[in-house]
């Protein structure tokens, strides 16, 4: 029999949060939910530690689940766990944090077949970047990043074996931050098995943002139309690109109509104004300002809201002039703006087929989507 534990009694603290994070809403469901929903198929029996405050709204969550009950969680993680060893039913029991609400189908069946094999499973993956152990700000030693993993849950073991070290750590007044290193003092070398990145562990605010937003920016210029006293430049601005033309674009700034849709796309994504709010037309500090800059601007604004760009995709309407020469440079143009490779620019120009103010040669008008994540 299968207990799963599921450790639900943080505060949130570290995320700024006044409620437990666990209980926030993470594209559109609570946390806690998705741990549940990925434990209950593989699981006799789900225990949720959770403090006294939230039990309520907990056991609300539990409703679907009638295999889950809540259990009193403890001033401590290893408090929390202890009391829910001592009540679980199952000999194989899996820990798992409830903030890690990625765990697989896949995790969670290794995380059984490591404990029925080896009489413990601990979810780990090989680091990435180099760790150091250090003292006062100065490193100590640096262990060969091939031995080097961090560990994540679930992590399972025989449920008499893990209590009875519990209990001698309690006892002792030892603290742990993890299950696999309470074992390997009192029992073990517990053995690992591979996660996943995406089991990640949910920890600042910005980890409860959602996972990826969608943006939409359009914006036109009108072409001067010789008698208006057009200025003599020889050229439209269009992605950072000089193209030639007999006729300017009517802009207080360079008139990148280009740049000004992918603008908006981005910062509408991101929740934030317009980019007549950040660089309104009526400031003199704007006149004639190179879009790229803005647009390194706003690449900065969406960033500080918590998100990277995915991929743009840019679409121009234009009479005149002739494009397609110079899409390549836009492209590098974007993709360096924005940080991101070349192939997740997109640009597509086309005309409109003599129709309207665009197709009378009027105006250039762009449409601009961009995936936030
Ligand atoms: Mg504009």
């Amino acid at each position: 029999m299968i207990s799963a534990i599921i450790v639900a009694a943080g505060s949130g603290v570290r995320a700024g949060f006044r409620e437990n994070k666990v209980l926030r809403e993470l594209n559109g469901l609570p946390v806690l939910s998705y741990s549940l929903s990925a434990f209950a198929p593989l699981a006799d029996e789900m225990l949720v530690a959770c403090r006294e405050e939230d039990k309520t709204e907990v056991n609300a969550l539990l409703r679907p689940y009638p295999n889950a009950r809540t259990v009193r969680g403890g001033k401590t993680r290893g408090e929390s766990v202890c009391s829910a060893l001592k009540e679980a039913a199952g000999d194989v029991v899996l820990i798992h944090d409830a903030a890690r609400p990625f765990v697989t189908d896949k995790i969670i069946r290794d995380c059984i077949a490591s404990v029925e094999a080896f009489g413990s499973g601990v979810c780990a993956l090989p680091s990435t970047d180099t760790a150091v152990l250090a003292q006062n700000g100065e490193v100590k030693s640096v262990p060969p990043r091939d031995e080097v993993f961090t560990v994540q849950t679930p992590q399972g073991f025989y449920r008499a074996t893990l209590l009875t070290a519990y209990e001698r750590a309690l006892a002792e007044g030892a603290e742990f931050t993890d299950d696999g290193g309470l074992y390997s003092k009192y029992v073990g070398s517990p053995r690992l098995f591979l996660g996943d990145r995406a089991n990640k562990k949910l920890t600042f605010a910005e980890d409860f943002l959602p996972a990826e937003r969608v943006g939409f920016g359009v914006d036109t210029h009108a072409f001067y139309d010789g008698d208006e006293g057009a200025p003599l430049v020889g050229f439209i601005t269009l992605g950072g690109v000089r193209i030639p033309s007999d006729r300017p674009l009517k802009a207080h700034s360079d008139g990148d109509v280009l740049v000004h849709a992918l603008m908006d796309a981005l910062l509408s994504a991101a929740g934030l104004r317009d980019i007549g709010c950040y660089f309104p037309d009526t400031d003199e500090k704007f006149r004639n300002a190179d879009s790229m800059k803005l647009l390194a601007e706003v690449s900065r604004l969406v960033r500080e809201a918590g998100y990277s760009v995915a991929n743009a995709s840019v679409s121009i309407l234009a009479e005149t002039p002739r494009l397609s020469p110079h899409i390549e440079e836009m492209k590098r143009n974007l993709s360096a703006a924005l940080n991101l490779t070349e192939n997740a620019v997109g640009i597509a120009a086309g005309t409109n087929e003599k129709l309207g103010y665009i197709g009378e040669g009027k105006g250039i008008t762009c449409y601009a989507t961009v995936l936030l994540k």
